[in-house]
């Protein structure tokens, strides 16, 4: 049986009271016993007390030791000053920018994010922009990135910020946290990275980061907790800034790159956890669009305002593939009228007409391959004619401007010549 007096000597560092009043043993195999339970006020209180206790065990036990801790940061900001990606928002210390990229890096890639980045603060570059811009306006200059539900509440945060706080952003965690769209993520990433505030971020990045750094199966609560013990205290934008791009460059989800990794040192796995959730599988699905343009315009039908996905944004008539009685999505009523002209156009080709294009096209879990059908005629029963020239400034779904892209109707840039239309 050994003692871990350690323990309790870095508890201080790190602000935290002990959770337990008596000395904690470990035995030969691994398993821990405490000496003392206090009282416990309730459960929520138990279960903090529990998952920070766990926690600093885990520390304790599978890598740094309290004096340790400080060259592990040390390390990982020597990484972080050198390695960093060069991203846009990184150039920034304005809390605005910094707001609408971590808006925008919620579930969405970050390559994807770069190339909206900057048009988003090219049309609204400062929040009473955002605030007085229509919400179509704001719509049309997020799509493609997907989530629109996001663009919404950026919209309407912006709107309290100019309304009710003179325009000055909040500076800390919980005023953040006021603001409709800022969970508890993003207020501290904007209170950490534009503020200075001392407070750590947990993302999925920093999650598998910390899983494996630890080697324990931490859950929840336990994560927060893991991320405070290790926060730079003096630096904590650019240390939560180091541990998010250490999971996104190096703790890879698939291929942990942990033979250029700054903390591999102290880590208790190296590599990934036995046992590890495999990665969910894609689903594939296939869908239709029927394609109508006719003197410079092009046919689009509306989602409807309250539906789940994607509410009040453009696309094409979908089409399921000309089967009839298939079920519509949200814009039903174009698809009926779609589905007419695409079996007209079957009909006349002696039913072998093909797609006149595909592309594939991700969203979350699912891979859809997309066929595209030009069709002559569609009739207006739902849908509208929308002019070529107009198309930049409405707010068309993500797959919509893909299409439209592939067909040659709006440019590859958003702000590029429109051409090609048939
Ligand atoms: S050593 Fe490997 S597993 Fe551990 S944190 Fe670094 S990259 Fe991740």
């Amino acid at each position: 049986m050994v003692t871990c007096s350690g323990i309790k000597e870095f508890l201080p560092l790190f602000g935290h009271k002990a959770p337990f009043q008596e000395t904690f043993h470990f035995g030969t195999g691994g398993c821990v016993r405490r000496t003392k339970v206090p009282a416990v006020e309730s459960r929520d209180d138990g279960m903090k007390r529990w998952g920070r206790w766990l926690n600093l065990v885990t520390m304790a036990k599978h890598g740094p030791e309290a004096e340790k801790i400080a060259t592990l940061r040390h390390e990982l900001l020597a990484w972080y000053a050198v390695n960093r990606r060069d991203l846009p928002w990184r150039r920034s210390a304005d809390p605005y920018a910094i707001w609408v990229s971590e808006i925008m890096l919620q579930q969405t890639r970050v390559a994807a994010v770069i190339a909206h980045y900057h048009e988003f603060l090219r049309r609204f570059p400062n929040v009473e922009k955002l605030a007085r811009a229509r919400e179509d306006s704001v719509l049309a200059a997020w799509s493609g990135l997907g989530y629109y539900r996001r663009a919404r509440m950026l919209h309407t945060a912006a709107k309290v910020v100019v309304r009710e706080l003179s325009g000055k952003f909040p500076e800390t965690v919980e005023g953040l946290r006021e603001l409709p769209g800022i969970g508890r993520y993003t207020a501290a990433a904007i209170a950490s990275i534009a503020f200075g505030e001392s407070v750590a971020v947990v993302d999925g990045n920093v999650e598998r980061v910390l899983q494996r750094f630890s080697g324990q199966r931490l859950a929840g609560e336990e994560f927060w907790l893991a991320a405070e013990t290790l926060l730079d205290r003096a630096r904590p934008g650019d240390f939560n800034q180091a541990v998010m791009e250490l999971g996104a460059t190096v703790c890879t989800p698939r291929a942990p790159a942990c033979l250029t990794c700054p903390v591999v040192e102290w880590c208790a796995t190296r590599g990934e956890m036995a046992g590890a959730a495999k990665v969910a599988r894609q689903k594939k699905r296939e869908i239709h669009y029927a394609l109508a343009c006719r003197e410079g315009k092009v046919f689009l039908v509306q989602r409807a305002r309250d539906a789940r996905l994607m509410a009040g944004m453009w696309e094409l008539p979908e089409v399921n593939g000309g089967a009839p009685g298939a079920k519509a999505r949200s814009n039903g009523a174009g698809r009926i009228a779609a589905l007419k002209a695409l079996r007209h156009q079957k009909a006349r080709s002696g039913d072998r007409a093909d797609a006149s294009f595909t592309l594939k096209h991700s969203i979350t879990v699912t891979d859809y391959n997309v066929r595209v059908w030009r069709v002559g005629a569609v009739e207006q029963d739902g849908g509208e004619w929308i002019a070529v020239e107009r198309l930049p400034r409405v707010a068309l779904t993500g797959l919509a401007r893909k299409i439209l892209r592939k067909a040659e109707i709006i440019p590859p840039h958003p702000n590029g010549l429109l051409h090609h239309l048939t």
